[in-house]
């Protein structure tokens, strides 16, 4: 049975006893997106937890009133 790389744009051969589903190539460029991605996801979580912590601390300039 011939295994190919699930990438369609990628089509390489993989070598009988390959067990994943993507050739190395695509698998490293897989594990850079995800990193890039939770870069960006962390960058956006600072960002909300930033402006929400604004808010809080702007909500608490006069606690009593
Ligand atoms: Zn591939």
């Amino acid at each position: 049975m011939e295994k190919k790389c699930k990438n369609k744009k990628c089509q390489r051969h993989l070598s009988g006893g390959y067990k994943h589903k993507y050739c190395e190539n695509c698998r490293n460029e897989h594990v850079k997106r995800i990193k890039d991605a939770g870069k960006t996801a962390l960058g956006i979580a600072v960002f909300i937890g930033g402006t929400a912590l604004t808010i809080v601390t702007k909500g608490k300039i006069n606690p009593k009133k």
